[in-house]
C-alpha cells in the first residue's frame, strides 16, 4: 500500500478548514494531516491537534501559540507548535506536505499561498482574495513552481469540472477550448428580495445569515453585497485565462447549479450538487479520481425547480466595481479587495452602514492611480495604500474633537 499524502490545512479552524478535515478523516489511508494553521482560535486548534496529531501546528497569534504549546506538551503530543505569519509559509513549503489547503480568509493568506505555489504543491485554493490581489503573479508562480492549482470555490470548481483538461494542465490554459461563455451562478445572498430602502439598516447578524451556505463572517458579508461574486468574476478570469466579457453572472437562488460553461456549438455543461463545500474539497483532494465526501445525494424531486434571473446592478453596485477592476487589471483588483476588507470589517464592527460598503470601495478605487503589476512589491504597495485610504474615508474626522 502507498504511503498517505501529507496535507497542510491553513485556516483549519474556519468553515472551509473544518470541512476539509472532515473529508480528510474519511480517507485515513490516503491522507495524513502534517500541519494545521490558524490565527488565534486556541481551543479549536487544540481539539484538532488532539484528533489529527499533526507534526506542526501554527497560530499567528503568539500568545495563543505559547498556550497551545504548553497544552499540547501537557497532553503528551509531539506536535511542534510554531508562532507568527512566517511559520505558515514555512509549513506550506515543507517537504512532507504535498497538499496545501489555502483557506485563510483575506490578504492574510497571500504569503502562504504563494509559498505553496512556489514549492510546487497541490494548492487547493479557497483563499480567493490571494488570487484577486496577486493575479497573474500567483498563476506564474504556479507554473514556474510546478504546482497544481485546483479551485475550491464551488463555482470555480464547477467550471473546472466542466472544462476539458489537457494532460499536464489544470487551470490557466489559454487556447482554443471552444468556450463561448462562462456562466457564474450566484445565490443572490440574504438580501436578494430586500428593497433598496431597507438595505441601509441591515445588521451584521442579518448579513451573515446566508440562506444556503454556512460560511465565515467576511465571505458572508461579501455574499450579501454580491462583492463575493465580483471577486469570483476576477478569480474566474485569472484561473481560466478568459476576459471578463466572457463571464456572465446569473442569480440562481437554490444554489444547486454551481456554474456552467457554454461551448461554441451551443452545448452548455453544468455541475450540480447540494450546497456543501465538502464536494469541491473532496474533488480537489481526489482529482483526477473521485472520493467519498459525506455529502448527501442530490434529490432533484425535493428541490423541485431551478430558477435563474439577472442580478440587480442598482441594489448591488459591488458587481459593477469588480467588473471595472477586472477590466482595468494591474493593481485595480488588489485595491478593490483591500478597500472591501476594510469596509467589511467596519460593517461587522457596526462602524459602517451596509450600503456604504460599495461607496467606500468606489471612493478608494477612484482615487487610485492604477499601475501594472510586475512584482509582488507592486501588489503589497497597492494593498497598503488602499487600506490606508479606505480607513481615512471611513473616519474623515479622526483626531478632531466631536
Ligand atoms: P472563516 O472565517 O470561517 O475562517 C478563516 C480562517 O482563517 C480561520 O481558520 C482563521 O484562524 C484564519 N485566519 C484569519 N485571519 C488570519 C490571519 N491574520 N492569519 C492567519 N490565519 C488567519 O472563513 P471561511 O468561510 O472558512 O473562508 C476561508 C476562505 O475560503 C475565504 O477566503 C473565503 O472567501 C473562501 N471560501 C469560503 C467558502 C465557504 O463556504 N466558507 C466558500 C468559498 C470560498
Ligand atoms: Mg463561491
Amino acid at each position: 500500500m502507498t504511503r498517505p499524502s501529507g496535507v497542510a490545512v491553513l485556516g483549519s479552524t474556519g468553515s472551509i478548514g473544518v470541512s476539509t478535515l472532515d473529508v480528510v478523516s474519511r480517507h485515513p489511508g490516503r491522507f495524513k494531516v502534517v500541519a494545521l494553521g490558524a490565527h488565534s482560535n486556541l481551543q479549536r486548534l487544540r481539539e484538532q491537534c488532539l484528533v489529527h496529531k499533526p507534526r506542526f501546528a501554527v497560530l499567528t497569534d503568539t500568545t495563543a501559540a505559547a498556550q497551545l504549546k504548553s497544552d499540547l506538551a501537557a497532553a503528551g503530543l509531539a506536535t511542534q507548535v510554531l508562532a507568527g505569519g512566517a511559520a505558515l509559509s514555512e509549513i506550506a513549503a515543507h517537504p512532507e506536505v504535498e497538499y496545501v489547503m489555502a483557506a485563510i480568509v483575506g490578504a492574510a493568506g497571500l504569503a502562504s499561498t504563494l509559498a505553496a505555489a512556489a514549492a510546487g504543491k497541490r494548492v487547493l485554493l479557497a483563499n480567493k482574495e490571494a488570487l484577486v490581489m496577486s493575479g497573474p503573479l500567483l498563476m506564474q508562480m504556479v507554473s514556474s513552481g510546478g504546482a497544481t492549482l485546483i479551485p475550491i470555490d464551488s463555482e470555480h470548481n464547477a467550471i473546472f469540472q466542466c472544462l476539458p483538461v489537457s494532460p499536464g494542465t489544470v487551470t490557466g490554459t489559454p487556447g482554443n477550448r471552444g468556450v463561448r461563455r462562462i456562466l457564474l451562478t450566484a445565490s443572490g445572498g440574504p438580501f436578494l428580495r430586500t428593497p433598496e430602502r431597507d438595505l441601509v439598516g441591515v445588521t451584521p447578524e442579518q448579513a451573515c445569515a446566508h440562506p444556503r451556505w454556512v460560511m465565515g463572517r467576511k465571505i458572508s458579508v461579501d455574499s450579501a453585497t454580491l462583492m463575493n461574486k465580483g471577486l469570483e468574476l476576477i478569480e474566474a478570469c485569472l484561473l481560466f485565462a478568459v476576459p471578463p466579457s466572457l463571464v456572465e453572472i446569473v442569480v440562481h437562488p437554490q444554489s444547486i447549479v454551481h456554474s456552467l460553461v457554454e461551448y461554441l456549438d451551443g452545448s452548455v455543461l453544468a455541475q450540480l450538487g447540494n450546497p456543501d463545500m465538502r464536494t469541491p474539497i473532496a474533488h480537489a483532494l481526489g482529482w483526477p479520481e473521485r472520493l467519498e465526501s459525506g455529502v448527501e445525494s442530490l434529490n432533484l424531486i425535493k428541490v423541485g425547480r431551478l430558477d435563474f434571473e439577472a442580478p440587480d446592478p442598482d441594489r448591488f453596485p459591488a458587481l459593477r466595481l469588480a467588473r471595472a477592476a477586472a477590466e482595468a487589471g494591474g493593481t485595480a483588483p488588489a485595491v478593490l479587495n483591500a478597500a472591501n476588507e476594510i469596509a467589511v470589517a467596519a460593517f461587522l464592527e457596526r462602524r459602517l452602514a451596509f450600503t456604504r460598503i460599495p461607496a467606500v470601495i468606489e471612493e478608494v478605487m477612484n482615487a487610485h492611480p492604477i499601475v501594472p503589476v510586475k512584482a509582488l512589491g507592486d501588489v503589497l504597495a497597492a494593498d497598503a495604500w488602499a487600506r490606508q485610504r479606505a480607513t481615512s474615508v471611513l473616519t474623515p474626522f479622526a483626531g478632531a474633537v466631536r
